[in-house]
Formats: C-alpha cells, sequence, structure tokens
C-alpha cells in the first residue's frame, strides 16, 4: 500500500511541526505538476494562513502554474468560484473545526467538489516520488488577486431561496461565525437577506478566542443564551470554514444537526413532490422518516462529504447532507455549504413558522454509542463474521455493518485512525437503543474470543 497524504478532509497537521512551509512547499509542487494551468487559492482565517498560502503558491508557481489568490473565504466560497470560472481546480487552506494550533491543505476539483480519492492519490505519488515538473525561468507561474468572490457566491446563494419571503417575515437572528471564514460571507448575506443580524464572534481572528471552531452544543452556549435574551427567531453557527451550519432554535435549544437535516429534506421534498435524499448510513433514521412521510426516497452511502456530493450528481438527488450540519444543494453546487443552509433554513422559518415547531414534527430517537478494541489485521475479518451472526436480520454493508433489529438498528465501522469499532445504535427508545448495542457487542465479544 502507498503511503497517504490526504486523509477524509485533506491534509491536517500542528503548524510548523508536520505542518510547516517546505512540507507545503512540496505539496504545492506536487498539486501543480497534477493540476497545471490555473488554480484559485483561499484560506480560512487561522494565524497560519498567509504563510502556508505563501508556500503551497510558490510550489504551484513553481510547476508553472498561475495562482489566483481568493484571500479569506468559507471552502464553499473558493468551490463556488472553481466551479463558475474554468480553472483546473482550487486549494483550500483551513483545519475546518480542528484547534487554532492546526492547518490544512484540501483539493478542489475542477468541478467545484471535493478531490476524489483517485485524484488525490495521483498527487500523493507525485509528491512521494518527488516526481515534481518544475518549470524552467520562462514558464514559471504567477500570483494576483481575485476580488468580489464573496458577494458573488452570496448574490448566487440569494436566488436559490425565496428571498422576498425572508424578507417579508421580518426575521431576528443571531450569527456566530466562530471568529472563523464565514466571517467574510455570513453577516453580509443575513442583512441581504433583510434579516435583523446580531453577530457574535464575527471578525476574523485565527485564536478562535470566542469559542473553539466545531459547533458542538457546548460551544454554542452563548449563542443559545443570546437566542433566548433577545427573543430571536434562530441561531445560526458555523464551523470554522464555513461548510457546516448548525442551528438554535426560538426557544434557544441547540437542534443537533441530524433534525436540521430532516428539517431541511422535508422541506425540498415537499417543494419538489417528491425526489431522492442522499445521507450516509450513520445518519440518524428521523431524515428517512421525514422524507419518506412526503413521498421522497432515501439513498445511503458511506460516510462521508465527497461521496454523497458524486451519488447525488449520479442519481439527480434533490438534496443530501451528514448529519454534522453539512448540507448539499444540488442546484447551487455539489458540495458542503454552511452559507446555503442558513439562507435555506431562513426561508423555511419564514414560510413554515417558528423551528421549534418544525422540530416537534421529526421523531425523536435515542443514540447508544460505545467502542471497542480490535487489533487492526482483524477488522475486515471481524466484520464478515458479523455479517454471517446477523444473516437472519436485514444487513447493510454499505459501510462498516449495519444490522436493523426489529426496534432499532446499530452500526459497527472501524476506526480509521485507532485500533477500534465505533458501535452506534438507534432507537425510539433509549432502553431499546442499549439493546441493539448490547446485542452487537455481544456478538463482537464472541468473535473476538
Ligand atoms: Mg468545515
Amino acid at each position: 500500500m502507498t503511503a497517504r497524504l490526504f486523509g477524509t478532509n485533506g491534509i491536517r497537521g500542528v503548524v510548523n511541526q508536520e505542518m510547516n512551509a517546505s512540507f507545503a512547499l512540496d505539496v504545492g509542487s506536487a498539486i501543480g505538476t497534477y493540476m497545471g494551468g490555473k488554480v484559485a487559492v483561499a484560506t480560512d482565517c487561522r494565524t497560519s494562513a498567509d504563510m502556508l498560502k505563501s508556500a503551497v503558491a510558490a510550489g504551484l508557481m513553481a510547476s508553472g502554474v498561475s495562482v489566483l489568490d481568493l484571500g479569506m473565504l468559507p471552502t464553499p466560497a473558493l468551490q463556488f468560484y472553481v466551479k463558475n470560472s474554468g480553472v483546473k481546480g482550487g486549494v483550500m487552506i483551513t483545519a475546518s473545526h480542528n484547534p487554532p494550533e492546526f492547518n490544512g491543505i484540501k483539493c478542489i476539483d475542477y468541478d467545484g467538489t471535493e478531490m476524489p480519492r483517485e485524484k488525490e492519490e495521483k498527487i500523493e505519488a507525485i509528491f512521494f516520488n518527488k516526481s515534481f515538473i518544475h518549470k524552467s525561468w520562462k514558464s514559471v507561474g504567477s500570483i494576483g488577486p481575485v476580488e468580489g468572490v464573496a458577494r458573488a457566491y452570496s448574490t448566487a446563494i440569494k436566488q436559490h431561496v425565496d428571498a422576498n419571503a425572508i424578507s417579508n417575515a421580518k426575521l431576528n437572528v443571531v450569527l456566530d461565525c466562530a471568529n472563523g471564514a464565514a466571517t467574510a460571507t455570513s453577516p453580509d448575506l443575513l442583512a441581504d437577506l433583510g434579516v435583523r443580524v446580531i453577530s457574535l464572534n464575527s471578525n476574523p481572528q485565527g485564536t478562535f478566542p470566542g469559542h473553539p471552531s466545531e459547533p458542538t452544543a457546548d460551544n454554542l452556549k452563548d449563542l443559545a443564551a443570546t437566542v433566548k435574551a433577545t427573543g430571536a427567531d434562530l441561531g445560526i453557527a458555523h464551523d470554522g470554514d464555513a461548510d457546516r451550519t448548525i442551528f438554535v432554535d426560538n426557544k434557544g435549544n441547540f437542534v443537533f444537526g441530524d433534525r436540521s437535516l430532516a428539517i431541511v429534506a422535508r422541506h425540498i421534498v415537499r417543494q419538489k413532490g417528491g425526489g431522492t435524499v442522499v445521507t450516509p448510513v450513520s445518519t440518524s433514521s428521523c431524515v428517512e422518516d421525514v422524507v419518506k412521510e412526503e413521498g421522497g426516497e432515501i439513498v445511503y452511502t458511506r460516510v462521508g462529504s465527497p461521496v454523497v456530493a458524486r451519488k447525488m450528481i449520479e442519481i439527480g438527488a434533490v438534496f443530501g447532507g451528514e448529519e454534522n450540519g453539512g448540507l448539499i444543494f444540488p442546484e447551487h453546487q455539489y458540495c458542503r455549504d454552511g452559507g446555503m443552509t442558513a439562507a435555506k433554513m431562513l426561508e423555511i422559518v419564514a414560510t413554515e413558522g417558528p423551528m421549534s415547531s418544525l422540530l416537534e414534527k421529526v421523531p425523536e430517537y435515542c443514540l447508544d454509542k460505545r467502542k471497542m478494541e480490535c487489533p487492526e489485521t482483524r477488522k475486515e475479518e471481524v466484520l464478515a463474521r458479523v455479517v454471517e451472526v446477523f444473516a437472519k436480520e436485514r444487513v447493510d454493508t454499505t459501510d462498516g455493518v449495519k444490522v436493523y433489529f426489529g426496534e432499532g438498528w446499530t452500526l459497527i465501522r472501524p476506526s480509521g485512525t485507532e485500533p477500534i469499532f465505533r458501535i452506534f445504535s438507534e432507537a425510539k427508545r433509549v432502553e431499546a437503543a442499549k439493546r441493539c448495542g448490547d446485542h452487537c457487542e455481544k456478538a463482537l465479544r464472541e468473535i473476538l474470543k
């Protein structure tokens, strides 16, 4: 097996340890050798953004690429530019929701989607073999700024929602940008939509002084409290690079990403009078329930947003997304889009009513999470045995093994980074979810004896 450079979300590392300037220079050379032509580059707001962008850009230029510097932007804004500008691809300097000492490099394909694994492997091969094409002095690339991308991105989002309905509803919204890349777009986008915005952490600061940039309930306590104190209609929070959006309802309650995914899925399927929604096998059944209730279909994929996006393209899905708040709107673009998600939820609240009432109509499920140690070398064989053990049940092997019991389901997935299985169970009642987990844990223990 060849060594890997790209993980599920690009290359990540601690700045000036594994993620240092000379490493970024070589990665830039490898990407430039592979892509050629013109390549767009953007960053989130981390303290190391300029250092890593400069190094990647130097590598790109050494291999003859003309670099278009888009500045600080959400990842989906870079993707929007790449899709519409005819460049060969994009490079995003971001570590998304990771702590501030991290940064990362992520490749965007020419069509604006996250780069598929087979293309990343080609870049990895160039990197590890050091087979860079470094051009002669006459043919090295140059770099120049591109202005106005944030505005063009926001304008496109506005065209894909009912902007009149949003503006007429005179909504009050509390926006938390986590001091991240959303600061470049979301405050203006919401104001443009006629919403009154109270903003938190909406200045770019690479140390994330407000709270860590992962939009968890714990990190969004100030947002929830501000929604409550101001009587706002909605709280909106982005992760560090704004490809994801998480909400707080009008009562100040944190809303889990599977439930906001269900609300948007239901709205879109209802609007379209049917259609297919794509989501990973790990997503709560509440999404399938509401989609089917509206006459739609659900298709499950492996975990990972590029897989969801590509399945959506393949089957012409009306909507797709992950339960972490990464939602994909095909009429806009085939990638997770935090700005589009915020605008769509505003449309839904404006046309269907308060988020707390919308949530009442989404079935509630209970989760049971556990993990079990398993040596890396045995994972595959153990999963194959699990399938045999539960041959009488409905079993889905799209990603790991998902066993449907009468009262709920359990998903057993091997961790990509640790010698463990993650075991998630879901059912309408907590005892039932625990029973599902117990069945699977017992089976795994027997197999691993
Ligand atoms: Mg992100």
